[in-house]
This record gives C-alpha cells, structure tokens and sequence, in this order.
C-alpha cells in the first residue's frame, strides 16, 4: 500500500499545476478576517530537497518547476513574460523556503506552503498516514514552532476529517491529493466529498486526480461534476497535459476539481495555464483545460 513516497515527485507539473492553485486559494480565503481552518487529508512529507537522491533520481523537478525560472522545456517555444501573477505569486512563495539562491534546492509541500500563508488565527489539520513520512512531517513542522496552528495527525485521512467539519468559523478549505496507489482511493475521495458536502456545504474542497488511462481516473471529475451539481454548489475543473502519452515513463497529465472555488481563480488560472503549456509542454501533445459552472 506505501510503496509511494512523494519526494520522487516534488515539484513535478502536478504539483505546479496543484501548488499554484492552492497558494491562489488560500490567498484569496485569508483575505476575510475570520478564521480559516484547512485540512490536508493527505499531507506529505512537508520539505523534499531537490538536489536530495529521491529527487536528484527522477529528474521531475527538472521539467517541472524549474522551468519556471529557466525557460520552456522546448527549444523553440517562446518564454511567457511577464508571468501570469498566479505563477509569480507561487513563486514567491517557493523564495521563501530558499532564500538568497538563485534556483531551488527546497520543496515546500502542501502542508508548508499552507502554513506559509496562514495567519496566526488558522489552523492547519494535516494527515499523513505513512509512518516515515508522518514522522518526517511532525519533525519538519516542530521547527516551525507554529505551537496549535498545526496538527499533524498520524491517522487515515479519508476518515479523519469528519471531526473537522464543519469548522468553528464556518470557513474552511480541504485539500485531497491521494497518491491513488489502490484503485480504491477513486471511490473513497467521492465518499469523502459525498459525506463533506453534507457535514458543510459552504466549504471549499479541492481535489488533485491524475489522468492515467484507467478508467476510475477518468470517471472521477466526471463523477464529481455530477454530485456537484447535484448539491447545487458551483465547481471549477482544471487540466493540465504535458505529453501525448506515458512514452517515456511519468505521468502526463493531471487535473484540479475545486467546489465551492474562489471567484478570482478561474481569471487567475486562465493567465497561468497557457504559462504552465509553453513552460512545461513536452510535445505537441501539451495543453490545458478550465471549465466551471455555477
Ligand atoms: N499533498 C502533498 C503535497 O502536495 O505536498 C503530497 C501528498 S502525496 C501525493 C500523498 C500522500 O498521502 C503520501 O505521502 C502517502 O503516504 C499519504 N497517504 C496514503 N494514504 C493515506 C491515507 N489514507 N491517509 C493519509 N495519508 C495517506
């Protein structure tokens, strides 16, 4: 069941396409004074070095996020600039965790980005399930001295969360990015929205799924479209695709499921996403997808 470890991954076009989305996110929830509670059904290790062996082996970073700062992977795409100020603000918020370098040798993760653009009244719920990566975790974010701001909790994430909602402030984002290592996963994140919607409609749930030639990959969005709208709740649906197909090993392509999104991300995601193509695109394959309702 644990054979994935995030750190292979970090900083990949999934976590660009993720990452940008959740700093826009939480930007605009941080905005309104009262207090914002997130959870992090599946949390991470926290940090992930770059120049560290898992990362340094899979090259990910490379065509990733570091085509944000050297230049399309593609030799004859043309450079966005300026960049989309989605992409500058998630830049900015990667400077943070690497001061005084040109590049980055620092991975915040979900959990850290988060924690970045709490204030003091949030609170962050993070579940991590694997043992070594929850151990890494705790031990990542005790530096932070961030005392109740964070809890992280060695615990199933899919089940945990019901405690959490709905928050004491009725404000909450909920971020769901299994590894969807077993199949079973697909079924449990629609449970999890099915059971969140009912315990707290207004809050805004943000689902990460890659796109693989499975057929329960493929029928989620679809599926979470369907009780989306069943709820009567507004949705987002982002897409990005970075090569034709899995020729060469990695994922190709991956996608965002937001309920309840902020009103400003889709302007913001349809600046970004173009960006993300040009920079990240691998063959002709690449694009991008945004749709919304509500
Ligand atoms: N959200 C992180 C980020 O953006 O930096 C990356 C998370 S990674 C894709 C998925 C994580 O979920 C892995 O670290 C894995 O060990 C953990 N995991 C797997 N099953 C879980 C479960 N049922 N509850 C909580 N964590 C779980």
């Amino acid at each position: 069941m644990f054979s994935y470890r995030h750190a292979f991954h970090a900083g990949n076009h999934a976590d660009v396409l993720k990452h940008t989305v959740l700093v826009a996110a939480l930007q605009y929830l941080t905005e309104k004074d009262a207090a914002l509670t997130v959870i992090d059904t599946h949390a991470g290790a926290g940090l992930y070095r770059l120049d560290g062996d898992y990362a340094s082996t899979s090259g990910e970073a490379d065509q990733g996020v570091r085509r944000l700062l050297e230049g399309p992977l593609l030799p004859n795409q043309a450079a966005p600039s300026p960049l989309a100020p989605a992409l500058q603000a998630y830049l900015e918020v990667l400077r943070n965790f690497n001061p005084g370098k040109s590049g980055f040798t620092v991975y915040p993760g979900s959990p850290f980005i988060t924690q970045h653009l709490l204030r003091g009244h949030d609170r962050l719920k993070a579940f991590e399930l694997h043992p070594t990566d929850s151990r890494a975790l705790s031990g990542n974010i005790a530096q932070l001295e961030a005392g109740r701001q964070v809890a992280v909790l060695l615990e199933d994430g899919f089940e945990g969360v019901k405690k959490f909602l709905p928050p004491p402030q009725r404000r909450a984002l909920l971020l769901c990015d299994p590894s969807y290592e077993i199949k079973s996963d697909y079924g449990r994140v629609l449970d999890l929205i099915t059971d969140c919607l009912k315990r707290f409609a207004t809050g805004t749930y943000a689902v990460w799924y890659p796109i693989i030639p499975r057929p329960e990959a493929h029928d989620l969005p679809k599926r979470l479209k369907t009780l989306t709208n069943k709820a009567g709740k507004p949705w987002l649906h982002a897409t990005l695709t970075v090569k034709s197909g899995s020729a060469g090993g990695g994922l190709p392509a991956s996608g965002m499921f937001l309920i309840n999104p902020p009103y400003t991300l889709k302007a913001a995601l349809k600046e970004a996403l173009p960006q993300m193509v040009a920079l990240m695109g691998q063959d002709k394959g690449a694009g991008f997808t945004l749709d919304s309702a509500g």
